[in-house]
This record gives C-alpha cells, structure tokens and sequence, in this order.
C-alpha cells in the first residue's frame, strides 16, 4: 500500500513541494497527487507584464511533471474534510472525493478589497490570470490621456505603476497610498523610487487611503476625488476561504498555523506552505506572503514530510529574507537588500543592472517550478513501516 500525498495547488509552492517529494521518496513507496484547478503553471510574479500586453512564456503541466512520479489532477478543490482525510474536487465530469494519507495545503492567495465600497465592482485585480488579461483588455482601449489610479503602496503597487507608465506613456498613471511612498526602504532606495517615478510622471498621492471607488473616481480619506478611468487594486492578498472551513487551527484571516516545519499545529499530517500558511520567520514575525518566503518552506514541508515518513532527519531550511526585488518597468528596478527578518538595510542595487537581476530572479522562480527534480541529489528512502517488514523493500539508494 502508498502512502498517498496530496498536494492541493500548483503554484510556486505547490509545484516545488510535489517534485520535491518525488525526488525524495521512491515511486513504490508513495502516491503523490498534485491538484490544480488550471493545466498550466500561472507566473503570479509577472501579472503586471501580463497586464500591459506582455505575452508570457507557456508552461503546461503535463510537460513539467511528466516522467517524474507526480501524478497531476486537474480539478477544482471546493473542501477539505481533515477528520476523514479527504478532499472534495470538481471537474468537468462531476464531483469526487480524494482521500490523503498526508495532505500539502498550497492553494496561495487572490486579491483583496478590504471591504472598501466599490472596490469589489470597479477595480482590477493583478493577483490572478485571468484580472490581469481583464485588465490588458480594458487598457488596450484606453485613449491617450485617461486616468490609471493604482491603488496600494506594496511591491505590487509600484511595480504595476511604472509597469503601466512605462508601456502606456500616452496615458495619466497616479499611485494612491495610504502612507509615504516606499517608505519603509532605506533613503537611497526612497530617493530612487521617486526618481523613477518622476521620470515615468506618475502622480503620486501619498497619505491619501481610498475610502470609496466609483466607475470613474476614486475617494481618499483626506477628501480627494481622483478621476480614474482605470482603478487597479493592489492593496495586499487573501487567502482563500477553504481552509476556514474546515477544523483546521488558521488565523482570523484564514491561513493555516503552521510549526517550524510548515505543519499544522492542530492535525500533523496536514503541512501549509506559500500564502496560504501563517508560518513564523525570524524576530519571530509572519512570514509575508511572497515567493521569497514561500519556496523556502515548500522546500521545508516537502523535506520534514520525507524525513517523518522514513524517519530520517528533520530539515532547518533557513526561512530568512535577503532581498526585495522590485522590478520598475522593464528597464528600472530596485534591489532593496534586508535583514533575516525583512528590515531595510542601507545597501540597494539600482537602475538597469536591478532590472537584470529581479528579471533572472523570476527566470529562476520558473525554472525551479518548471524543473521539479532536476539538479536534486537523490535522497529516496524507504518509508520506515516499510523499513521494518524486511529486506524485501530494501532502500534502492
Ligand atoms: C503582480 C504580482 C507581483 C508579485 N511579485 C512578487 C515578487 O517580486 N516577489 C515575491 O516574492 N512575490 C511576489 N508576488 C507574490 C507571489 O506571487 C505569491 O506570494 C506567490 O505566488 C505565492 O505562491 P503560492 O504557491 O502560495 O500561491 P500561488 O502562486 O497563488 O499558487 C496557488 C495555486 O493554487 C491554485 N488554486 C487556487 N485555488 C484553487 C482551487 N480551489 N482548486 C484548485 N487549484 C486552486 C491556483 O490556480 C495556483 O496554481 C507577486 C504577486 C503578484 C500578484
């Protein structure tokens, strides 16, 4: 009998955890199902190129997992039931069950209206495939002149500003905030953002949270009305409700409490990796929900899961930041280096050579998607139940 190991969602956390474990474990010992409700891996990273007209490369599932042992399920995940240990998945041919014996919770996150009036009704979302070709479709006809007001101060936010203003120079892109632009980077890395900015000529309305969202304006707390022909909303992520739903241990926004091991705190054979997990990081703080935390602990989950089941080691990924990396358009950017814990230090990398560098940085996010085992040593051991009935099922090595 396979231990069987499903893995909901195929995003950047997903996918690494699915090869990852099937590079570790032999093929006899285990089933490992990767569940995706779309049958080619989205680049979440690069939605603002998507977004401008930008065509991104296509990286179908069946090619990148085909040969490695991960059996892909493309179905629609609509609930979890832990106690039974089974999921519920929907497809064209109707509803199933999928029953797990150790369960990889990778659904990741979507965008986030806040509860703001009219967001959810007249803003785009970058978040997800198809917001962003919503929103290239309505770019597409915007008229030399119009109004872009995007909304929201994070790395999202000004990288789809000058993303927008680099490719569209005919149109009157602003950047709302609620606080001061890139206010958390260090002074050389707020200096070069705003020279940025200035030369895109994107107006910036800092200290201006939008309260209310209208078909053609925004509203800002200090009482602006900001006339928007395009409103794009980038005020942060959500997870998706199924894990709430369940009898899972999650935060008051939903993700799951995970250990140093990304594995819930309330059922062990259970693990949470990506946005999805309310994992801790160093100076005992969240994890932010990005790539740059969540590889890491698909590396980890992926990892303790083989290492519980063959009674090997536990892993101590380092789950720790380095950088930000802020892409300005496609010829500017900022490297903003920081703390273990995601504090600015002085040191940035700016201009072109930032550019080249946030652009291999997402090269290799996809390259270590779309190559799950590759460049992996080979680590498979037997699971020990297994171990213990013999030399029959000895370890192949
Ligand atoms: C425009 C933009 C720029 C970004 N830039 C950066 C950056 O520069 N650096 C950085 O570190 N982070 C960046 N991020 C954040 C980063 O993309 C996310 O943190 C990352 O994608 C999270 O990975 P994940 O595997 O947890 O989730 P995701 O990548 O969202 O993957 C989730 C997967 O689950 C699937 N799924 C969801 N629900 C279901 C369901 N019900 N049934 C079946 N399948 C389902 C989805 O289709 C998807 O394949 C950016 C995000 C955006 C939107």
């Amino acid at each position: 009998m396979q231990h069987r190991i499903t893995v909901l969602g195929a995003g950047y956390t997903g996918a690494i955890a699915a090869g990852r474990l099937a590079k570790r474990l032999r093929h006899e010992d285990v089933a490992i199902t990767l569940v995706n409700a779309e049958p080619d891996f989205v680049e979440r990273v690069r939605m603002h190129q998507l977004a401008v007209g930008q065509d991104l490369k296509p990286r179908p599932f069946s090619e990148m997992f085909a040969g490695t042992g991960v059996e892909l399920r493309l179905a629609r995940v609509t609930g979890v039931d832990v106690d039974r240990k089974t999921v519920a998945v929907t497809d064209a041919n109707g509803s199933e069950e999928l029953p797990y014996d150790t369960l990889v919770y990778a659904l990741g996150s979507g965008w986030n209206a806040q509860g703001v009036p009219g967001a959810a009704e007249h803003t785009y979302e970058i978040a997800s495939r198809p917001g962003a070709l919503r929103l290239r479709e309505r770019l597409a006809r915007l008229a030399a002149g119009q109004t872009v007001v995007v909304v929201g101060g994070g790395l999202t936010g000004l990288e789809a500003a000058t993303e927008i203003a680099e490719a569209r120079p005919d149109l009157d892109v602003a950047l709302a905030i609620r606080d001061g632009l890139g206010d958390w980077l260090s002074p050389k890395g707020r200096t070069h953002l705003r020279k940025v900015f200035g030369k895109l000529g994107i107006t910036v309305y800092e200290h201006a949270a939008v309260t209310g969202v209208e078909a053609d304006r925004v509203a800002t707390a200090d009482g602006k009305t900001i006339p928007a022909a395009v409103t794009v909303w980038t005020t942060g992520f959500v997870v998706h409700p199924i894990a709430k739903a369940t009898a899972l241990e999650v935060t008051g926004t939903g993700q799951i409490v995970v250990d140093g091991t990304m594995r819930s705190v309330s059922h062990p054979d259970v693990y949470a990796v990506g946005d999805a997990a309310h994992a801790i990081g160093p100076g005992n703080k969240p994890l932010r929900m990005s790539c740059a935390s969540g590889v890491p602990t698909a590396w980890q989950a992926a990892d303790a899961i083989a290492a519980r089941l063959t009674g090997g080691k536990l892993p101590d990924t380092s789950l720790r930041y380095f950088n930000q990396c802020i892409s300005l358009g496609r010829k500017d950017g900022l490297i903003q280096y920081v703390t273990a814990d995601d504090r600015a230090v002085q040191a940035v990398l700016t201009g072109r050579l930032a550019a080249v560098y946030k652009e291999l940085v997402c090269k290799g996010a996809a390259w270590g998607v779309a190559n799950p085992t590759l460049g992996l040593p080979t680590r498979r051991r037997v699971p020990r139940e297994r171990a213990a009935a013999g030399p029959a099922v000895e370890a192949l090595g």
